[in-house]
């Protein structure tokens, strides 16, 4: 599958559609989840045209996975998440219930979030 440079995130990306933005540098944006499933629900994306955490992790360069993670990890610490912790949630293809097909890490927090997948 090819990357799709129409989907929302792309174009929140390009500034074709606005977002309520968390933090952003060379790699990531970070804004809020437009139907949030937490008190915090943050969506972290890179700013390549990956499909996936699986080509992200195929075809990025060091530098883009690198910055990535740092950011997360910033992110993270800046919006208070990492003392009383959070899920990070990836969720791939089909059977993963991927909506958007543009990678993206929700960060979910600011409450005991519940079981990890369900019944
Ligand atoms: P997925 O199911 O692909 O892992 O998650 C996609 C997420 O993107 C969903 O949680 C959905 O609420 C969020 N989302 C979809 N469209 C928009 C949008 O236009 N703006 C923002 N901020 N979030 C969006």
């Amino acid at each position: 599958m090819a990357y799709n440079d129409q989907n929302i995130f792309a174009k929140i990306l390009r500034g074709e559609i606005p977002c309520d933005k968390v933090y952003e540098d060379d790699y990531v944006l970070a804004f809020n989840d437009i139907a949030p499933q937490a008190p915090v629900h943050i969506l972290v994306i890179p700013k390549g045209p990956y499909i996936s955490i699986d080509d992200f992790g195929r075809d990025a360069s060091a530098e883009e996975i690198q910055g990535f993670y740092a950011a997360v990890s910033k992110i993270v610490n800046e919006q208070g998440l990492a003392s009383d912790g959070f899920r990070s949630i990836a969720n791939t293809g089909a059977y993963g219930g991927q909506e958007v097909p543009h990678y993206h890490l929700h960060l979910l927090g600011g409450k005991k979030i519940g079981p990890m997948v369900s019944p």
